[in-house]
Formats: C-alpha cells, structure tokens, sequence
C-alpha cells in the first residue's frame, strides 16, 4: 500500500505541532524518560490511507509517543496494532499508579 502524502501536508505539520504542545512535548506514557528529541505523534484511531485531512486527523485522535513506545504498538502489514494497541508501563498500572505498594502515593495524607 503506497503512503498517502496526508504525512507531508502543513494540515498534518500543524496537527503534529499542536499535540506535543498539548502534551508538553513528552511521551504521554506515564514514568517514560526517554528523550523529547525521539517524539512521534501516533494516531489512536487508525486514519483512513487518504491524501487529505480526515475526522481522524484532530487533536481527540493523536497523543505523543516516544520512538519506543511508538513501536510497542505500531500497526503491523494487518492494520492491527500489536498488544491491540495496549502500552505497557513498567512499574505501573496502565493509569500510572505505581505497582509499589510503598511507593509514596499510596501512603495515607500524602
Ligand atoms: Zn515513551
């Protein structure tokens, strides 16, 4: 399947912008170090392989991903997204909660 050129349009330049600012310019997963120079925006809904901007292409439907976690759940040849698109967050539940039962969130009045 040839890749649309959605990627090379300024829509997708602005989009890709706008969501690190939102995100602070981090991977969104929480507890993740990797660097802020290693960023992909990743759509969370699949978007259609179509050269123009689609209802995917909005801010409800991208978040920012590190290379690394880009690739824990990058689509597959299929369209499906591996571990069905789930990131993992060692240490952690998959809201962020630390797996430490005497981490200093859990204790009480903190
Ligand atoms: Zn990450």
């Amino acid at each position: 399947m040839a890749r649309n050129t959605y990627y090379r349009s300024p829509h997708w330049r602005a989009l890709k912008k706008a969501t690190h600012e939102r995100d602070g310019w981090r991977c969104i997963v929480p507890g993740c170090q990797t660097p802020t120079h290693r960023l992909t925006c990743d759509h969370i809904k699949r978007r259609p392989n179509v050269d123009g901007p689609t209802a995917y292409d909005v801010m409800s439907n991208t978040r920012t991903l590190c290379g690394n976690h880009d690739a824990l759940v990058k689509e597959t040849a299929t369209g499906k997204r591996r571990q069905d698109g789930k990131l993992i967050v060692k240490g952690a539940r998959s809201d962020g909660t630390p797996l430490d039962p005497n981490h200093p969130w859990h204790r009480a009045g903190s």
